[in-house]
């Protein structure tokens, strides 16, 4: 197997893309670490690593709390192994025109989404640096690479995760740590579907949650189809094995960002 006997770290584990990404990386060799805020749901995912074979332990994380991070990065060497891969996924969205926004929401979101992956990779290059080996794919999104209205905190968010890798990528090229950035378009989690979803929040006059959903696909998809969490984890399971690969931001989007 291309990951046997590594250690992988995964926030934001128990559902959707951290999840998939869980999944595929244990299906590639590795042992699995997933973190979540939710440690009922990181458990879920845990067991579905050990039914495929592998090692596995589910911890709580809030990722926008430096010393929750440092305890699960403690954890995770401990329970499972010395890390060898880490994938800053845990993120939150809300809909909002720029008009309506806060620094109260601005702030809340940037703590996840970008203060959380900043916070992540520090804590996870400190413990690879001595070993001279790692592996960090910090999940952006397409709004890292396009802009779209009601989501400007959002994609600020995302556009700094992309900075933050390549930067971060430079400095740690000669120690045998790549650090990537990994751009999912649109998968069908609790981001788009649902009440609190991207899909119900954009209906037209009158129009279904699922009509919403299909009409998105078509518009802003030049393949038609949404992505899946599996496909996201062929990427990170690329990543993953690749000694040459760094600073990058790649796409999973069927052509969203063409
Ligand atoms: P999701 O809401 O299904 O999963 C997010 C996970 O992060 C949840 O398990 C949640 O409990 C966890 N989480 C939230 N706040 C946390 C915190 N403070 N500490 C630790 N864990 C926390 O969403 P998803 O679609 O699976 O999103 C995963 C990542 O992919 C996110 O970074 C998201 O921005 C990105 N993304 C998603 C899409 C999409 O279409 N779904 C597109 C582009 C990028």
């Amino acid at each position: 197997m291309q990951l046997d006997n590594q250690t992988a770290l995964i926030t934001g584990a128990g559902r959707g893309i951290g999840q998939g990404i869980a999944l595929a990386l244990a299906q590639a060799g590795a042992n699995i670490v997933a973190a979540d805020v939710d440690l009922a749901i990181a458990e879920e995912t845990s067991e579905k690593v050990k039914a495929l074979g592998r090692k596995s332990a589910a911890i709580e994380v809030d990722v926008t709390q430096a010393d929750s991070i440092e305890a699960m990065v403690n954890e995770a060497e401990s329970r499972v192994g010395p890390l060898d891969i880490a994938v800053n996924n845990a993120g939150v969205i809300s809909i909002m025109g720029v008009d309506k926004l806060d620094a109260e929401k601005w702030d809340s979101l940037m703590a996840v989404n970008a203060r959380g992956v900043f916070l992540c990779t520090q804590a996870e290059i400190n413990v690879m640096r001595p070993r001279r080996f790692g592996r960090v794919i910090n999940v952006s999104s397409i709004c890292g690479k396009v802009g779209l209205p009601d989501l400007s905190h959002y994609c600020a968010s995302k556009f700094a995760v992309v900075g933050f890798s390549n930067a971060v990528a430079k400095e740690v090229a000669d120690e045998g740590i790549t650090v990537n950035a990994l751009c999912p378009g649109i998968v069908g989690t609790g981001m788009w579907r649902g009440e609190h979803g991207l899909a119900h929040a954009w209906r037209e006059e009158g129009e279904s949650e699922e009509d919403s959903w299909a009409r998105h696909q078509a518009t802003f998809l030049p393949q038609g189809v949404a992505q899946t969490p599996e496909d996201m984890g062929g990427l990170a399971v690329y990543l993953a094995s690749a000694e040459h690969v760094t600073g990058q931001a790649i796409a999973v989007d069927g052509g969203f960002s063409l």
